[in-house]
This record gives C-alpha cells, sequence and structure tokens, in this order.
C-alpha cells in the first residue's frame, strides 16, 4: 500500500494536488474537510457540531476527528486497497499518533509526508480569491487569520515530527500547478 499524508498550511494546494496523486497512484482520497463539509450540508449532528469550530477557524476537537478519521477509513477499506491520501489529517501531534496505531494495526504504515511549502501572503490571497469564488463560509478574513494561527500553533510541530521520522519531503508550493505536481511525483517514486 501507498499511504501519503499531504501537509501543508491552509491554502497551500492539498485538495488540488490531492486531485492529481489519486489519478496518478489508483489512491484512495480522504479530506477531513471534505468530509466535515459534507456533514454540514446533510445537516447530521456532526456537521452540527464541526460548524460552530470551523467557523471561528479552530479545530475540531482530536478525539473526535480521530474517531470519525476510522470510521471512514473503515467504511472504505475497499476503496483505499492500494492506498490512502490523507488531506487534512493529522493536523495535531496527538492525531498523527493515533494515525500511526490505527495504520499499524491494519497492517500499513505511511510511506511518506509531502508538505507544500508557500508563503503567508500567498496563504491569504489564496483563501480571499477562494472565498469569493466559491463562497466558502471559512474563508474570509477574519477566520483566515485563526486559521493560520492554529496552524503555526498546533500543526506545523508536525513538521519536524515527520522529518525526524525521514518521512518529510519538502515541496515549494507556488508557481504553476502542474510544475509543482511533477515535484510530487519526483517525491513519491522515491519511495514506491
Ligand atoms: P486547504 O485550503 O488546503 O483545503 P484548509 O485547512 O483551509 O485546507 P480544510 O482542510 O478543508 O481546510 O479544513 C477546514 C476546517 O475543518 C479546519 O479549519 C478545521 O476546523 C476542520 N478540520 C479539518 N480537518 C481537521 C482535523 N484533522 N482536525 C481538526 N479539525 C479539522
Ligand atoms: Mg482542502
Amino acid at each position: 500500500m501507498l499511504n501519503i499524508v499531504i501537509f501543508g498550511a491552509p491554502g497551500s494546494g492539498k485538495g488540488t494536488q490531492s486531485d492529481n496523486i489519486i489519478k496518478e497512484y489508483n489512491l484512495f482520497h480522504i479530506s477531513t474537510g471534505d468530509v466535515l463539509r459534507d456533514n454540514i450540508r446533510r445537516g447530521t449532528e456532526l456537521g452540527e457540531t464541526a460548524k460552530a469550530y470551523m467557523d471561528k477557524g479552530q479545530l475540531i476537537p482530536d478525539e473526535l476527528m480521530i474517531s470519525i478519521l476510522a470510521d471512514v477509513l473503515d467504511a472504505n477499506r475497499e476503496a483505499a486497497s492500494e492506498g490512502v491520501i490523507f488531506d487534512g489529517f493529522p493536523r495535531t501531534i496527538p492525531q498523527a499518533e493515533a494515525l500511526e496505531a490505527m495504520l499499524q494495526e491494519r497492517g500499513t504504515c505511511i510511506s511518506a509526508v509531502v508538505g507544500l511549502e508557500v508563503p503567508e501572503d500567498e496563504l491569504i490571497e489564496r483563501i480571499l480569491l477562494r472565498g469569493k469564488l466559491t463562497g466558502r463560509s471559512d474563508d474570509n478574513p477574519e477566520t483566515v487569520k485563526n486559521r493560520l494561527a492554529v496552524y503555526h500553533n498546533q500543526t506545523s510541530p508536525l513538521q519536524a515530527f515527520y522529518q525526524e521520522k525521514g518521512l518529510y519531503h519538502a515541496i515549494h508550493g507556488t508557481g504553476k500547478i502542474e510544475d509543482i505536481f511533477a515535484d510530487i511525483k519526483s517525491a513519491i517514486d522515491s519511495v514506491k
């Protein structure tokens, strides 16, 4: 199995590049943001809980997020038989530790972490543009500030966490989408 974590700040291009990766490697895409937004759309209880955090730019509590991820993994065993791309998870050290345990229980492990590195001013520009184009409700100036702060405080420590394990591959996340994808492919092919 090829299990890839796509890592980076909000607006770094995780969703865009995940679409390219699943096509090339036949992986199953798990975007925790998409899972939560789908629950909000369907008006589930989980969606209601998640919306309160997302609108403030905060993270959903680890325990809840970890159990959601385990459910998605188990519900899609067949589709995920060649591997998974994890997009938006893990976002904290406890989530990373839980992911490691979950994969180990299922007889597999993380193959590589692809880190999309983009300067903060470009992140903000991209997110605000996406907010205008798609109407995504957390893509507004107020919430973005919080999301970036949360990223720096809670998520960015994962970079060192995965570097120490020799799993982290830094990718320049600016420029043409296809050029960025070419770099991602080289990184993934080097661990295949
Ligand atoms: P990108 O712009 O690259 O798509 P993002 O960080 O802006 O990334 P999502 O990944 O879609 O957006 O996540 C949106 C929100 O969903 C987060 O701000 C957070 O509230 C919640 N969320 C998503 N994944 C997690 C997670 N693993 N743990 C906690 N909360 C999460
Ligand atoms: Mg996304």
